[in-house]
Order: structure tokens, then C-alpha cells, then sequence
């Protein structure tokens, strides 16, 4: 069914966010709705020197602005949505402003306030949208909060979206999808979390070896260990952990919990082998894992400005010698 096209008579619909304001934004293409926002000049010019210099360059002498006759800039290029939640926001009428949005819009949200250069007057929302999506580590296009911590300049949630990378994928983030389309976040950044996240999956590979007391257990003659051994392993294998292969982190220990217990019969050897050990087993290594995977750092970002040039910084979280 052919749709009926707008009539182009039909003007776009006003919103007013300073009754007085002395500019009309005109917001969306032939693709995009449309849709015009009152602002007012003054409070954009504020927190926005982009938006100073584009008010300046336009309304030279004998054409200042005033709210009899509001001036239009059409700005075709920005996202009508994330535009009309960033004036809402500088213009403080937040009472409609979404307490979530979706990762997709976030990142457009990040790279517009990155190109009007007004990152700090959204910091409260920006922390608040990037927390409500943290957990979220399955949604499609999660990796792009690499890219929006990065670039509206949240220390903790950068450390956190990292650590999270860590210890949910593996060996690498996709770089399209963090990146958005725009190169913000420099190569280091994956680098280093492909090497943390090899460094933490042959730790926890490691967890898997039996170990007893300095020998590994595998040499013991007591021929009840090498029973429970075989057992282990054949286990292990059925549950993909053997021969050890990449994983992510918490993927190994899931497969470990349900893993069946070891059969076991009481030994009366008189060796310290693995027959003694073998009861308590997998709790041991999943108490390992536990341990390693809650260890697992991420990355700071004022050390990731400092290492692309940024001077005179400091880290804003507290942390010791970076393992990667
Ligand atoms: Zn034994
Ligand atoms: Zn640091």
C-alpha cells in the first residue's frame, strides 16, 4: 500500500523550551522527522562554544537575535532526538527527559555532545543512561559503551564497561560495533583488552589442572587416583573444558557448576594423592575461578588520555600497577 507523503504545507511541530527564546532549530531531513525547537541563543552559548562560535558567525552587527522574531538554523545533520534531549537538558526542562536510552540512541547522544563540545553539562544523564545499561552485557551493540564512556569522559564507567568486556567476551571486542562509526577510541584500548583477557583465561585454564600439594597429581601410584583422573578428565571434556580452549570467563565456571561430581570411593592408601583430594575437587577450582574472575581489573581512562597525549592529568580512580 503506497503511503500518502506529508503535506509539505504541514509545519513541524514547535517545542517550546524558553518561552522567550531567540532561536528556532530546525531539526530533521527528508528521513528523519522533523520537528523545531525555541531555544534561547544565550543558554546553548553557555555550556556550548560551538553553538557561540555558529551564533556569532551568523548574527553579525544589525542582526542581533530577538524573541520578537525568533532566527531558524536548520541543522539537518543532527539527530532530531538526541538534539531535543540535549536543549532539554541545557535548558533544564527535564521533567520529560527518558531515565533510559537505548545504547544505539546513547551513542548518537555521546558523539552530538562530543561535536557541540558540551560533554560536562550531561554528565549526570550520561552516567545515569550508561549505569541503567551496564549489566546488559548480551544486548546488541553493548561494546558501543566503550566508545560512549570514553568519550563523554566517565572514569568509573569506563573502568567498569572495560572490566565487563573482560570478563564477557572472548579474546576480542568487536571494534565496529564499539567504535560507532567514528574513531574515538585509540588502538591501545583493544589491544590491551585482548591481552586481559588472554592473561585472566589462562588463569583460570590454569585452575583446571589437578594440582596436589607441589606435584600435580597425574604421577601418584595410588591406582584409585588414577581412576578418579580419568573420571575428571573424561568430566571435563564432556563439558568442553578439555582440552582447554578459549572461553569467556564466567562460561568456564558455568560449564565447571555443572559439571556431575566426581565418582569417588573412600581410599585407604597410605599416599597424599589425589584420592584425598578428589571429594572437594571442582568446589576448590570453582572457588579459584570465583577468585580470579572477581580480581579482574579494568582500565583506567585518564591513563588511556595520558598515553594519547593528554597532559597533566589525573587518575580519577584509584588504582596500582595496571596487569595489562
Ligand atoms: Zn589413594
Ligand atoms: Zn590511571
Amino acid at each position: 500500500m503506497a503511503t500518502t507523503p506529508t503535506p509539505p504545507s504541514e509545519a513541524p511541530p514547535t517545542v517550546v523550551l524558553a518561552k522567550r527564546g531567540d532561536i528556532l532549530l530546525k531539526l530533521g531531513d527528508a528521513n528523519l522527522p522533523k520537528v523545531s525547537l525555541l531555544v534561547s541563543s544565550g543558554a546553548l552559548s553557555t555550556v556550548s562554544p560551538v553553538f557561540e562560535d555558529m551564533f556569532n558567525a551568523r548574527f553579525k552587527e544589525g542582526q542581533s537575535l530577538s524573541s520578537a522574531a525568533p532566527r531558524e538554523i536548520e541543522l539537518p545533520d543532527d539527530d532530531p532526538l538526541c538534539m531535543t534531549i540535549l536543549c532539554k537538558i541545557i535548558h533544564l526542562q527535564i521533567d520529560d527527559i527518558p531515565r533510559q536510552l537505548d545504547v544505539i540512541n546513547l551513542a548518537n547522544f555521546a558523539v552530538l555532545c562530543d561535536k557541540y563540545a558540551c560533554i560536562n553539562a550531561v554528565r549526570p544523564w550520561s552516567r545515569i543512561w550508561v549505569l541503567e545499561l551496564l549489566p546488559a552485557t548480551h544486548i546488541p551493540g553493548y561494546d558501543k559503551l566503550l566508545m560512549i564512556s570514553y568519550v563523554m569522559d566517565l572514569p568509573d564507567e569506563f573502568f567498569k564497561v572495560t572490566q565487563s568486556l573482560i570478563r564477557n567476551r572472548t579474546f576480542c571486542v568487536d571494534m565496529e560495533v564499539a567504535a560507532h562509526g567514528h574513531d574515538f577510541i585509540p588502538k591501545s584500548v583493544f589491544v590491551r583488552l585482548q591481552k586481559a583477557q588472554v592473561l585472566y583465561q589462562n588463569q583460570v585454564v590454569d585452575t583446571l589442572e589437578p594440582r596436589f600439594g607441589s606435584s600435580n597429581g597425574l604421577t601418584s601410584t595410588c591406582p584409585e587416583s588414577s581412576t578418579i583422573v580419568k573420571d575428571y578428565f573424561s568430566k571435563l571434556k564432556d563439558r568442553g573444558l578439555w582440552p582447554t580452549k578459549a572461553m569467556v570467563l564466567t562460561q568456564y565456571r558455568d560449564q565447571l557448576k555443572s559439571m556431575p561430581s566426581l565418582v569417588t570411593s573412600k581410599c585407604h592408601c597410605s599416599l597424599w594423592a589425589f584420592c584425598k583430594t578428589a571429594p572437594t575437587l571442582k568446589d576448590t577450582i570453582l572457588q579459584r575461578m570465583n577468585t580470579i574472575i572477581d580480581s579482574t581489573q579494568g582500565i583506567c581512562l585518564d591513563c588511556v588520555y595520558q598515553d594519547n597525549g593528554k597532559e597533566g592529568l589525573k587518575c580519577r580512580i584509584k588504582h596500582g600497577k595496571e596487569p595489562f
